[in-house]
């Protein structure tokens, strides 16, 4: 069992991966959201566990990035207090369950025993929607029997629109999932992104499967 602990308190992040040593985990430790990111697209852990309150990115923006990214490790959201709003937060942003701070570490194992006990995470295999299927293993897309020709940004963006086929997706929903550095985060490269997008799995085909939704963003049509 492999697991991420990301805490920004030195004394306490050491802590805990020095008790899930003895207990027989490999732990590494992550110290900002940034880097905790990093290493969840490097290795595939078992859990993470995941301090709401770092510097920069905090806890949930992580846990929605990971999960945006297709990264599924079993996630469990350290929370500063028992406040149902940073319950409501981590769960929607995608994380199993959490913990309020402090916490017994005899509690955190039994959470980590719980969550790596579940049933093996649902890795989505080939994803399909309509005609069109992605598969994001060997990183290949088709409309129908038609292999589509995508670049790496085309694919990742088609991607995210396939997670939630039939729901709107605001622009900065999709730059948050596809763009990693803020810096690229000019207001139209969505909308270039798109019509390129459009260009190559709908158009060739007679198509129109990414719709504009006025005032928010796209929308993938469920029957693409
Ligand atoms: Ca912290």
């Amino acid at each position: 069992m492999r697991v991420l602990v990301v805490e920004d308190e030195k004394k306490l992040g050491q802590l805990v991966q020095r008790g899930l040593r003895e207990e027989g985990y490999a732990a590494d430790l992550a110290e900002q959201g940034e880097e905790a990111l990093w290493m969840a697209r490097a290795v595939d852990y078992d859990a993470i566990v995941l301090d709401v309150m770092l510097p920069g990115l905090d806890g949930f923006e992580v846990c929605r990035r990971l999960r945006a990214d297709g990264i599924w490790s079993p996630v469990l959201m350290l929370t500063a207090r028992d406040a149902v709003d940073d319950r409501v937060m981590g769960l929607d942003a995608g994380a199993d369950d959490y913990l309020a701070k402090p916490f017994s570490f005899e509690e955190l194992l039994a959470r980590l025993r719980a969550l790596t006990r579940r049933a093996p995470v649902q890795r989505p295999s080939v994803m399909e929607v309509g005609e069109l299927r992605l598969d994001p293993a060997s990183h290949r897309a088709w409309r129908g029997d038609t292999e589509l020709d995508l670049s790496a940004k085309e694919f990742s963006l088609l991607e995210l629109f396939m997670r939630r086929p039939g729901i709107a997706l605001s622009r900065g929903q999709l730059l948050d999932g596809a763009w990693d550095m803020a810096f690229e985060a000019r207001s139209n490269v969505i909308d270039v992104y798109v019509r390129y997008l459009r260009e190559k799995i709908d158009r060739p085909f007679g198509r129109d499967s990414i719709e504009t939704v006025r005032g928010v963003g796209y929308r993938l049509r469920a029957d693409a």
